[in-house]
């Protein structure tokens, strides 16, 4: 995807070693670093300069570009996950493949802004509302490629089987759109998309109330012969938890075990209610774990055991998932910080760590196995954290990596590179000119 061999110059950048002053980054035509070399302490003739901190690409394990569409309208008044559910439904109800790919550029383009190089899409809006296939079965899900390439960032496309409304039950007027009718026609249509340098195609679960247990291997056998990445909502909800329970004897992730769901390839997504059993069989069989933390509290969901997961084997990931905000510095922390509140004890993560699940443990769940470290041989995704806004102006260098992690925000990103493309300049997006604007006109497309 990059077009130029080009030379960047970071005033500070974070090394698999630790923050390092003046460090050159090389990029080759390819998209990939070539070479890195540190003791620089001024930009080399040619060199682009990064001011501030340098890091890797920050991974979005976990998204629903539509629900974009929803920021404000959520936090409006008190309700539940289900009335939330509802409020979503009525968006999804009015989504096109033309006022959808608008959408998705535009929250893509937010993604750049805030630092993010690639995006796991977690995506179910697979038809016509009401179920009728588009001409191209795949309209949808091309919509949202076409989308990330135009923002400038590298999408995993998990494209999500979605047939019931609970353990079984016909979906609902809203989820018919979702629905293939069997996983084997999911798997027929998905089988026809394509990846490219910017596009992996991952296959989902929806969750356990919305795959029949007997189609669920369907699903992990077409991840598993494509070696992709297989993503999987599992219980956000205790409600989920025990009508599962009660349809099948099982929890939900012994479920999903039972079926060949878990492995290291595939991530649970949330994973907030589990017993002591369900992370045992998460870690053992090196599932990952993606936290949406800002969606979960604004979903007042729980907060799920992120260290013991951790422990047990899960490398953990995260992700903006409902989009309430589009931060990973604020995913990484509220990680982090929820975890102090319920413990009482601080330090379960260093920023370093967070870092690294805000990175490259993200973007492994994705498929990108070569992203999320500044070094040579890795692709050329990283992006430049300011030092000198109100918010992180005053820390040495040394503590870059905790200023970044405890004190920016998604302003303080200054430049996003992907693939060697200097796709965020100076905090200006490069290839979508005026970015809120955008947003508020995809979204006035399809809001109520
Ligand atoms: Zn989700």
């Amino acid at each position: 995807m990059s077009l130029t061999a080009q030379t960047y110059w970071a005033e500070h950048a974070l090394l698999d070693t630790g923050v390092e002053p003046g460090v050159v980054i090389e990029t080759a035509a390819d998209g990939r670093i070539t070479a890195v070399r540190r003791g620089t302490p001024a930009p080399p003739p040619g060199a682009v300069s990064l001011r501030g901190i340098t890091l890797p690409g920050l991974a979005n394990a976990h998204s629903h570009a539509f629900h974009r569409a929803l920021r404000g309208a959520t936090q409006a008044g008190e309700g539940t996950f289900w009335t939330w559910r509802e409020v979503m439904y009525r968006v999804a109800d009015r989504l096109t493949p033309d006022n959808y790919f608008a959408l998705a550029r535009a929250a893509y383009a937010e993604m750049a802004l805030a630092g993010i190089t690639s995006v796991g899409e977690f995506h179910y809006v697979h038809h016509l509302a009401g179920g009728a296939r588009y001409d191209n079965p795949n309209a949808m899900g091309e919509a949202l490629i076409a989308a990330a390439a135009e923002a400038g960032i590298r999408i995993t496309l998990l494209d999500t089987c979605y047939l019931s409304s609970g353990f079984g039950a016909e979906p609902d007027k809203h989820q018919r759109r979702f629905s293939d009718g069997t996983a084997e026609r999911w798997a027929e249509r998905v089988s026809a998309l394509k990846g490219d340098d910017n596009t992996r195609i991952g296959a989902a679960v929806h969750s356990v109330r919305a795959v029949p247990a007997e189609q669920l291997g369907t699903v992990a056998a077409w991840a598993q012969e494509r070696d992709a990445p297989l993503h999987v909502h599992l219980s956000e909800q205790t409600a989920e938890n025990d009508a599962c329970v009660e349809a099948h004897g099982f929890t939900p992730t012994a479920l999903l075990a039972h079926h060949g769901v878990l492995g290291p390839r595939t991530t649970a997504v949330h994973a907030t209610h589990l017993t002591p059993g369900d992370i045992r069989l998460l870690g053992h069989s090196g599932t990952g774990v993606c936290m949406c933390p800002t969606t979960e509290r604004d979903l007042a969901d729980g907060i799920g055991p992120a260290p013991a997961l951790q422990e047990a084997g899960s490398p953990l990931s995260l992700g903006s998932d409902s989009h309430a905000v589009i931060d990973l510095f604020e995913e990484a922390r509220a990680m982090e910080l929820n975890e102090r509140l319920r413990s009482r004890t601080r330090g379960h993560w260093s920023s370093a760590a967070l870092l690294r699940a805000a990175s490259a443990d993200g973007h492994a769940a994705l498929g990108w196995d070569g992203a999320g470290s500044i070094s040579p041989g890795a692709l050329a995704d990283f992006t430049t954290v300011a030092l000198d806004s109100v918010r992180t102006a005053g820390p040495p260098p040394a503590l870059a990596a905790e200023t970044a992690v405890f004190a920016a925000t998604n302003a303080d990103v200054r430049d996003t590179v992907v693939g060697g493309r200097h796709i965020v300049r100076d905090g200006n997006h490069q290839l979508v000119a005026d970015v809120a604007v955008e947003l508020a006109r995809a979204i006035a497309a399809v809001r109520d």
